[in-house]
């Protein structure tokens, strides 16, 4: 959809979207402050998405905890949060689209059997006379060609599907929709124009860029931040036992998130409201100076 004519009548939407596998932590509030400077310094609609897609994955009330924390912090959304568990009908006729004009199939292959392939899924599934019988999943197939785009913070990026990822999942054997699909369906559905997320993503940019072109779908901006590591190299997660962050504390970490995003805010902000702090980011906010690296290490940061 031309951006000029969507339903917010901005030229600029921005999204947040989290998984609810637990309560935000500090690498997860970089990114939803990156993504809110991106969209109220460019006057644009900022959106919240939750992707509560995978329950297996989800811990009981981190959907709820984690709108709680942004509130708290006062990155205040427009509109609804979209929660993707309401939208399975629509990743079905996604699927159908994609399954009626042959571009997916049937595959049971294992985990050991993809890394015997050397993690490169080789297409093997791809003529098969009739579907597996035991559990399988849905694959699309992609093609031997370069996707590329200007990421707003990394500059070019490109990726031949067919040679680094192969034909990948859109729906898993346990019958839940991959993150892949889910979410370029619900980026086009919002209208989504620019999206600001962590670095740990830029990899699947190319699959959704596939995707989007074959659905027919707009391709957004797109910018990928550094994602905060642990002395150990380790992305912040709850598999790593990253802290929930303390919003009693709203007022430092908004500080030093701000720094992590080179913004040189002075130091006398670090105790002012997080309100006035984020007026301050989105004031000085400059995509550019987000530093063009896939990680930083959290120790220089001395998060407290
Ligand atoms: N839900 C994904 C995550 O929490 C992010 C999706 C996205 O920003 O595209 O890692």
């Amino acid at each position: 959809m031309n951006s000029k004519t969507n339903k917010y009548s901005s030229k600029y939407i921005g999204r947040f979207a989290p998984s609810p596998t637990g309560p935000l932590h500090f690498g997860s509030l970089i990114a939803a402050i990156a993504s809110y400077l991106d969209a109220r310094a460019n006057n644009g609609v900022w959106l919240v998405r939750m992707e509560d897609l995978d329950p297996p994955r989800e811990d009981e009330g981190a959907a709820e905890k984690i709108l709680d924390q942004l509130i708290a912090v006062k990155l205040q959304w427009d509109e609804e949060v979209l929660f993707q568990s309401t939208r399975l009908e629509n990743y079905e006729d996604a699927l159908k689209i994609l399954t009626d004009n042959n571009y997916c199939f049937e595959c049971a292959c294992t985990r050991p059997q993809i890394k015997a392939m050397g993690s490169v899924y080789d297409g093997r599934c791809r003529d098969r006379p009739t579907p597996p019988r035991e559990k399988f999943a849905i694959r699309v197939r992609v093609e031997d060609r370069s996707i590329d785009f200007e990421d707003l913070v990394q500059g070019n990026y490109q990726q031949n599907l067919k040679k680094e990822v192969g034909d990948f999942v859109i729906l898993r054997k346990d019958k839940l929709y991959a993150y892949q699909l889910a979410v370029i369906v619900d980026d086009a559905f919002q209208d989504v124009t620019h999206i600001i997320r962590g670095y740990d993503l830029i990899d699947s940019t190319p699959r959704q860029i596939y995707l989007q072109q074959l659905l027919g779908y707009h391709t957004p901006i797109y910018g990928h931040i550094p994602v905060i590591v642990n002395n150990q190299g380790q992305k912040l997660s709850k598999q790593h036992f990253a802290d929930p962050i303390d919003v009693n504390n709203g007022a430092k970490l908004i500080h030093q998130a701000l720094k992590f995003l080179n913004l040189n805010p002075p130091e006398i902000n670090s105790s002012a409201p997080c309100s006035e702090q984020l007026a301050w980011g989105i004031e000085n906010w400059d995509v550019q100076a987000v530093p063009k690296l896939a990680n930083i290490k959290e120790n220089p940061l001395e998060i407290e």
